[in-house]
């Protein structure tokens, strides 16, 4: 059996596992990533971890085909280069997939966490058996990633899927990106919390949000949690986020015409709850035909979709 090492690279931490080519992590870890080394010492000590993990697999390094890469950002999966990191910006411009290449001496390969995600779906989890297919992650931004025929739609400068920048509202708010209306805004981490902040503490709305908090704080896994609970509230936030979200369903079935759209990360945890009104007013806007035979599920792979999508990076690229 052939296997793959998987890394999810965050701001915050670094998850590294081992895969079998039927998509099961045989060995994972969980590493800090320091935000305030240089680019040289982070790849070094990636490169470490991962050699770490292989060795205590006790899998002889020769079985691992390769390494995947899931990075924030923008990245060009051809030079390994990351070109834009928000949130590691010491990472900007760097090689960062020759730097790994040469650390833990396997063939490396980077891509964007929304198009790991994508990928993952397709190998081994809700998408499995499907060629044209649109994946979106929905947490502190919205990341998608589009699969046409089979393949991974990169676009011309890499940048391809960024459906979290598609515009809802003309006169919308204004997104980090500089555009304002964009759906990130909107069924965002920050947009769910703001706006069910808007009826529970401007409008005095009663709900019981205070029995799910997270971590003490109201999130958008609170508020499913507070939904799923039966919370009047929470629910018509899900329901308003789900509208917003079938928005951009709508001009993505029009345009692209997938056959599958698999919705993941936090929110999606809220499940029908938020795909509901998402596929309602999906159909309501899209074209018949196209509208009526998408499907729109929640994703398959969910802790570990992180290491799972970076390995699928490998084995989409060695296939
Ligand atoms: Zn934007």
């Amino acid at each position: 059996m052939d296997y793959f090492l998987g890394i999810d690279l965050g701001g915050t931490a670094l998850k590294i596992g081992i895969t079998s080519d039927k998509g099961v992590i045989v060995s994972k870890q969980s590493f800090e990533t320091d935000a305030s080394a240089d680019a040289k010492t982070l790849a070094a000590y990636i490169g470490a971890c991962a050699l770490k993990l292989v060795r205590e697999s006790s899998l002889p390094l020769k079985k691992i085909k390769g390494a995947g890469v899931g990075s924030p950002g923008t990245v060009n999966p051809e030079t390994g280069q990351l070109t834009f990191v928000a949130n590691l910006q010491m990472l900007n411009n760097y090689y960062l997939g020759p730097a790994l290449e040469k650390a833990i001496g396997l063939p490396v390969f980077i891509d964007n966490d929304a198009n790991a995600m994508v990928l993952g779906e397709f190998y081994y989890g809700a998408a499995k058996g499907y060629k044209n297919i649109i994946g979106m992650t929905l947490g502190t931004g919205i990341g998608g990633g589009i699969i046409i025929d089979g393949r991974l739609y990169r676009g011309s400068t890499y940048s391809a899927g960024e459906i979290g920048h598609m515009s809802i509202e003309t006169n919308g708010l204004l997104c980090n990106c500089g555009n304002y209306g964009c759906i990130e805004r909107y069924v965002g981490r920050e947009g769910i919390v703001s706006r069910f902040n808007a009826y529970y503490i401007q409008k005095q709305t009663k709900s019981a949000i205070h029995q799910f908090l997270d971590n003490g704080a109201i999130t958008p896994k609170a508020i499913a949690r507070a939904a799923k609970a039966g919370d009047a509230l929470a629910t018509l936030v899900l329901h308003e986020a789900g509208t917003f979200l079938g928005i951009a369903l709508a001009s993505l079935v029009n345009i692209l015409n997938p056959e599958i759209i698999v919705i993941g990360g936090g929110i999606a945890n809220a499940g029908e709850t938020l795909l509901e009104p998402a596929k309602n007013e999906m159909l309501k806007r899209a074209y018949v035909v196209p509208a009526r035979s998408v499907k729109v599920v929640a994703a398959k792979l969910r802790n570990d979709a992180g290491i799972i999508g970076a390995a699928s990076i490998a084995v989409d690229s060695l296939h």
